[in-house]
């Protein structure tokens, strides 16, 4: 983007990048482990619909309405059953927001934490919508790298007892729950020690678990919010991946302080979501059982997961490694330090292969990543996986070899 008039944080923005790879996503002749989607084919679509209907019909006039920023007291106290049932925490409806996706939650959370300057920890890589946002605030970074388990705590207590003054960390953004981008799961002590040292270090955490419910195997995993005694952790989820992301909702779950003021900026934002969906939703949740719904989709992302697993332990070269998820839509890929894979998807895979994925420069912040890459098998067609798996490693192997 270059206008001299737009703000300079704007001018930097990676938008440009996602942008492109959307392009090359939507390109029927490409084989896409970029996107994700979730895969359209399991959408409840009639009930939906049948939810749809009744919330216009049933809640006339006053779905038409303007309504409190929280959005309605029904709907809360539906979600606010569930999270405490599947999410451990003593949800009511007073410590729920319902927000446009887990894209604006995060949105408020950036705008009620971050002055610019201000000490943000985020997952090295991370999710790169959640960077698009960060970016608008300035934040001082802190990129912590990630383990087999999780996010290293080692660097990120070395980092908390570095900067105390003015450059302290303030915020912490995790996807806990097979992350976006890599697949990876924090470790239950993990969790325990995050939520004690926020008390300690004065911070808060955003836990976005939006893929959270999508397990294929193992077993769920407590919350950090559950470990919480201090109301440090604000935990983030979507309606997007276990129902429709076109209903653009999600929520928030915190205490009834930390909602307050975000309920502000909600309403500063957009007033409130509209009625009609959140009826919908409402609906949906009175009149269907989503648990039901969520365990149908289970075997389904399970046979994608394993036949991409399958397809890079058969076909990979050696010198390439990959993360095995538990759940979730993506794995993450990693080739010999010396290969850049965005020019290597450019340059080769494209033209060659015309494969796509999202290279790693665009998931960290400071881009100094270049060698790994995020697959997605949500939304890649059953059928597309095993050849595209090994049309990519027999690119890799040929350009490795050669
Ligand atoms: N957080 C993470 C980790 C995500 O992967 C996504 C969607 N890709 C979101 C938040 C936002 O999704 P939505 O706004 O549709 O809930």
């Amino acid at each position: 983007m270059t206008n001299h008039n737009y703000a300079s944080r704007v001018q930097n923005h990676n938008s440009s990048i996602i942008a492109d790879l959307l392009v090359q996503s939507s390109d029927p002749q490409n084989i896409s482990f970029a996107g994700g989607y979730p895969d359209a084919s399991l959408f409840p679509s009639a009930d939906l619909a049948d939810a749809f209907q009744h919330a216009v019909a049933d809640n006339t006039p006053a779905v038409f309405q303007y309504t409190d920023a929280k959005g309605p007291q029904e709907l809360r106290e539906l979600v606010a059953a569930r999270h405490a049932k599947h999410m451990g925490y003593p949800a009511t409806a007073d410590d729920i927001i319902m927000t446009q996706g887990g894209q604006q939650a995060i949105d408020l959370l950036a705008s009620l934490f971050l002055d610019a300057g201000d000490g943000l920890a985020i997952e090295g890589p991370t999710y790169l919508g959640a960077i698009s946002i960060f970016e608008n605030y300035a934040p001082k970074y802190y990129e912590i790298p990630i383990e087999t388990d999780g996010i290293n705590l080692a660097i990120l207590e070395q980092q908390l007892q570095a900067n105390r003054g003015a450059d302290r960390i303030k915020l912490l953004y995790l996807v806990p729950d097979f992350q976006n981008p890599t697949g990876i799961t924090i470790s239950v002590a993990k969790r325990q020690r995050l939520a004690e040292l926020a008390e300690t270090y004065d911070f808060y955490i955003i836990e976005d678990a939006p893929y959270r419910e999508l397990r294929y195997r193992g077993e769920h995993l407590p919350t950090l919010q559950s470990f919480d005694t201090h109301h440090r952790v604000i935990y983030v989820s979507s309606f997007s991946k276990i129902l429709a992301p076109s209903l653009r909702i999600g929520y928030i779950c915190a205490s009834p302080t930390i909602l307050t003021a975000v309920a502000g900026l909600k309403s500063a934002a957009d007033i409130q979501s509209p009625n009609m969906t959140l009826d919908a939703l409402t609906y949906y949740l009175n009149h269907y059982d989503i648990d039901a719904h969520i365990a149908n989709m289970i075997p389904y992302y399970a046979k994608k997961r394993q036949t991409m697993i399958d397809a890079l332990h058969k076909y990979m070269p050696s010198e390439v490694t990959f993360t095995e998820p538990e759940g979730g839509f993506f794995l993450w890929i990693t080739a010999p330090a010396s290969l850049d894979l965005n020019a290597f998807m450019y340059d080769v895979l494209i033209p060659k292969a015309r494969i796509v994925y999202i290279p790693s420069q665009a998931q960290y912040i400071h881009g100094d990543v270049a060698n790994s890459a995020r697959l997605n098998f949500s939304a890649v067609a059953i059928e597309k996986i095993e050849p595209g798996i090994r049309l990519l490693a027999e690119t890799f192997t040929n350009y490795l070899t050669n």
